[in-house]
């Protein structure tokens, strides 16, 4: 087992915690569809628009990290 590098792994825990999120939230907006509840369905909306844009921002932290500190953190980089 290789040294972790860990700042690549709080972005990787970071990344996990946002696409976590970004599928509770599609889960929802599903629900909210499916209920006709309009309200739910426009705030979820927002929601994930938000949360995909810090998923894009992390994605390109570690893509950036990975670059400029040369570590592959894991086999999943
Ligand atoms: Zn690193």
């Amino acid at each position: 087992m290789v040294d972790q590098c860990p700042e690549y792994a709080n972005l990787q825990h970071e990344l996990q915690l946002t696409l976590q999120t970004l599928s509770d939230l599609t889960k929802a907006m599903l629900d909210a569809f499916r209920g006709n509840d309009r309200g739910a369905f426009a705030r979820l909306d927002k929601e994930l628009e938000t949360t995909v844009g810090r998923k894009e921002r992390v994605v390109g932290a570690l893509r950036q990290h990975v670059k400029d500190h040369k570590c592959s953190g894991t086999d999943a980089a």
